[in-house]
């Protein structure tokens, strides 16, 4: 059975230190619902095999990859599942889950969000944690930049937070349209309305906008410039609305 249903992924990461507590080893599934035009893994947006980029694995092939690193984890690392999105995966991340933990690894995910709780409902009491991205709150503003609107995410987050999951909400600061104080006092609005204490921010890097088209999506690149003022201008904003960040 578990040899039948297998995964496609991009790259293993091994020896990750910024995608969850500790040493982790970071698993980047192919496939996401999302267009994101400041998408730095272009690559991976595609849930099918592309020349140089794809391979597919089976649960126990998978399985021994992140086991090869577990003597280094110590308590608080483990395995990362990534992407791309890793839910749309969900059949095989319900057998590869359970092997890990079962195998003493604690896995976390990171999400865009976009996946239907159903898929994921049965997963939850196996991940030490989700990272999950909140993007752009006003619905058509997230629909222009993302290609979906935010309606199911938004849903996702309230039922992940509801459920008692420990979650770690982040927002990508692109300049002039995620970090804009509109965008972060609704974001905030939407943490305390879920009693968030804490948000994570990611730094904007247009490195993948140039790979998108070379890959043939039809985004135009944002060819925004990263202004160094940006993070700690969000930082001190958010933590003037009681809000403890990290970067
Ligand atoms: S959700 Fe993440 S992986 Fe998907 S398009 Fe957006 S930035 Fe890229």
């Amino acid at each position: 059975m578990t040899d039948q249903v297998r995964a496609l992924v991009v790259d293993v990461q091994r020896f990750s230190v910024h995608d969850g507590p500790g040493i982790r080893t970071t698993v980047f599934f192919k496939g996401c619902p999302l267009r994101c035009a400041w998408c730095q893994n272009p690559e991976s947006l595609r849930p099918e095999p592309e020349p140089n980029v794809g391979r597919w694995v089976t649960v126990d092939e998978l399985l021994e990859e992140v086991r090869r690193d577990g003597t280094f984890y110590g308590a608080d690392g483990g395995v990362t599942l990534s992407g791309g999105e890793p839910t749309l995966q969900h059949e095989f991340l319900r057998l590869f889950v359970p092997r890990c933990v079962k195998a003493g690894l604690s896995v976390g995910l990171q999400t865009c969000g976009a996946y239907s709780h159903s898929a994921l409902e049965s997963l939850l009491g196996d991940l030490g944690f989700v990272y999950f991205d909140l993007k752009l709150m006003d619905r058509a503003a997230h629909k222009q930049h993302t290609s979906a609107d935010n309606r199911t995410i938004l849903a996702n987050a309230r039922r992940l937070v509801a459920d008692g999951t420990t979650v770690l909400f982040r927002i990508p600061l692109i300049p002039s349209i995620t970090d804009t104080p509109d965008n972060l006092s609704a974001t905030a609005d939407f943490l305390e309305e879920l009693d968030q204490e804490r948000i994570h921010l990611l730094a904007y890097h247009p490195l993948g906008e140039a790979k998108l088209a070379r890959l043939g999506f039809p985004i135009a690149p944002l060819g925004l410039s990263p202004d160094p003022e940006a993070l700690p201008r969000a930082v001190s904003f958010l933590e003037s609305r009681g809000l403890t960040v990290s970067t």
